[in-house]
């Protein structure tokens, strides 16, 4: 499944960043508008791939990313309304350099540092 490996290689990600004795309190996501990623899925995915790692209990926040391209014929910048929609407004052509909208990144984690040494 696309989303699993996904979700896996974004679970080893954020293990790296998280401090050992720090509790994890959440993630967010950005995802470009051409993933075909469902939200509940990721979710449901990111709750069971940290199931009994130091990671669980963490939510995951997901944040879409609106698709923006550029025409290769003619420079304009546009924002397709529908992702399956590439033509350019100016020219017509649909030769488009996607600017924005696609991949998943990991745009920030939340932790929760326990103060002095216990
Ligand atoms: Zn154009």
């Amino acid at each position: 499944m696309h989303e699993m490996s996904i979700v896996s290689a974004l679970v080893e990600q954020v293990r790296a960043f998280v401090p050992v004795d720090a509790t994890l309190l959440s993630v967010r996501i950005e995802v470009g508008a051409l993933e075909h990623l469902d939200d509940d899925v990721l979710r449901s995915l990111f709750g069971l791939l940290t199931e009994g790692t130091p990671l669980a209990g963490a939510g995951l926040a997901v944040e879409r990313v609106p698709l923006r391209v550029r025409c290769a014929a003619c420079g304009t910048e546009h924002a397709p309304p529908d992702p399956a929609a590439l033509f350019c407004p100016s020219c017509g052509v649909a030769r488009p350099e996607i600017l924005a909208g696609s991949g998943v990144t990991l745009s920030s984690i939340e932790v929760d540092v326990p103060e002095g040494g216990e």
